[in-house]
Formats: structure tokens, C-alpha cells, sequence
């Protein structure tokens, strides 16, 4: 997966192939579809979600240029796939998923993996989770509308966002970074999202 998916393609940063080396993905796959875990693609993960394709994991991770001090904000646990490649890569994360079921068991898989600098919280993630902010980076894994302005607030000085925009069918992959200048915006390419649903996002 990492040769043939991420290297093959544009990902670089060693710590990115490295962390996504370690993270055992079909862990966090439906048993039925694990022997498809490592494919180029998105898998169902039941509740009409989906744990994102390995390229856009590593895409999304990798835009955050991480070192390993951040605390860093996820929304959209999901499966908590990328919450664990997160994990790897920056001091704490705080994950918020707005399904129940989802966030039980993507908590329950991170435990299993011995990770203790993940918190996932149930709830709508929109919001952001100010009682731990500011945060050096966020991460929005769901498709947004447009950019859900307490994230923005929650995200410290010099931080960046990472979040997939536009209609519902097709969204560009967005990077804002906070500067002294005000918002700088990079187009990291086209992608395709589950919605994100709440407050600051669709409808439901
Ligand atoms: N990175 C995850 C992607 C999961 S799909 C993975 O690889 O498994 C996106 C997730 O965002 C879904 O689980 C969905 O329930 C969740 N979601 C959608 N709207 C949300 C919101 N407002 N707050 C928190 N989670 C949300």
C-alpha cells in the first residue's frame, strides 16, 4: 500500500510512509471486508460512512506538516483509522465523531492498538471541541459547505486546516493557514466526502 498507493504518487515526508506503515488498517474494517483493507479505496464502515482511501489519509496528513509537538483536532472519527495515523505523528489528538456507534468503536479499536494520546468525544464536531483549543492543526474528514467558523477560531496562530470543500458530489481539498498575514489558502486537488452534518455544515 505504501509503495504502490502513496510513494508511487506525490506523498514524501517520511514520517507520513512511516506512520502509515505502522497503523494496522484492516483493524479498523467491518471483518467481512478486511481481506480488502489495503486497496486504492474507500470502504464502507456501516452507518452510510465510509473510512477514507489510504492516498487521502496521507494527503490530508501529510498537508499538515506535522513534527510531533501538535495538538491537533479531528472531526469525523469514523472508523478512527486516520485518527490513529494522527496519533503517530503529533503529541495528542482530540477527535470528535457525531455517531454513537461509530465514535464507540473507533474508540475501542484505538484503545486496543495501546494509543493513549487520542480523545474521542461524541458530538457535532462543527462546533469544534473549544474546552481544549487552541490547536495547532485541525483536520475536517467529512465535506463541508464551507468552512465552519468556531474551527477557525479554535485554531491557534500559525496553525493550519485541512478540510474537503464544495457541492456534495465533488470537493476541493483546502488548506488554510493562519498567518500574521491573515488566511493563506493552498488547492491540494479533487476529492469526494461523505457530508458533514451539523450546525456549521449540511443539513441533515
Ligand atoms: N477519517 C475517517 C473518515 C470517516 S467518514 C476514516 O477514515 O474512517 C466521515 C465521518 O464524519 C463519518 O463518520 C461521519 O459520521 C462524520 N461526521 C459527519 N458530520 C460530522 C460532524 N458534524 N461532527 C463529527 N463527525 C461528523
Amino acid at each position: 500500500m505504501v509503495q504502490d498507493q502513496l510513494q508511487s504518487r506525490d506523498i514524501k515526508d517520511p514520517r507520513v510512509l512511516q506512520a502509515m506503515a505502522r497503523v494496522p488498517r484492516h483493524l479498523f474494517i467491518p471483518e467481512e471486508l478486511r481481506d480488502r483493507a489495503y486497496e486504492d479505496r474507500p470502504l464502507p464502515i456501516g452507518q452510510d460512512q465510509t473510512i477514507s482511501q489510504p492516498y487521502m489519509v496521507a494527503l490530508m496528513v501529510e498537508a499538515m506538516g506535522l513534527s510531533g509537538k501538535e495538538r491537533v483536532l479531528e472531526v469525523g472519527t469514523g472508523s478512527g483509522y486516520e485518527t490513529a495515523v494522527l496519533a503517530e505523528l503529533c503529541a495528542e489528538v482530540y477527535s470528535v465523531e457525531r455517531l454513537e456507534r461509530l465514535a464507540v468503536r473507533a474508540r475501542s479499536v484505538i484503545a486496543s492498538l495501546g494509543y493513549r494520546n487520542v480523545f474521542i468525544f461524541t458530538g457535532d464536531g462543527t462546533l469544534g471541541l473549544a474546552k481544549h483549543a487552541p490547536y495547532d492543526a485541525v483536520v475536517i474528514s467529512a465535506a463541508a459547505p464551507c468552512l465552519p467558523r468556531p474551527l477557525l477560531d479554535q485554531l491557534g496562530p500559525g496553525g493550519c486546516l485541512v478540510v474537503p470543500m464544495g457541492e456534495e458530489e465533488l470537493q476541493t481539498l483546502v488548506r488554510i493557514r493562519k498567518t500574521s498575514e491573515g488566511l493563506k489558502e493552498d488547492y491540494l486537488g479533487e476529492c469526494h466526502f461523505v457530508k458533514l452534518v451539523g450546525t456549521y455544515g449540511w443539513e441533515e
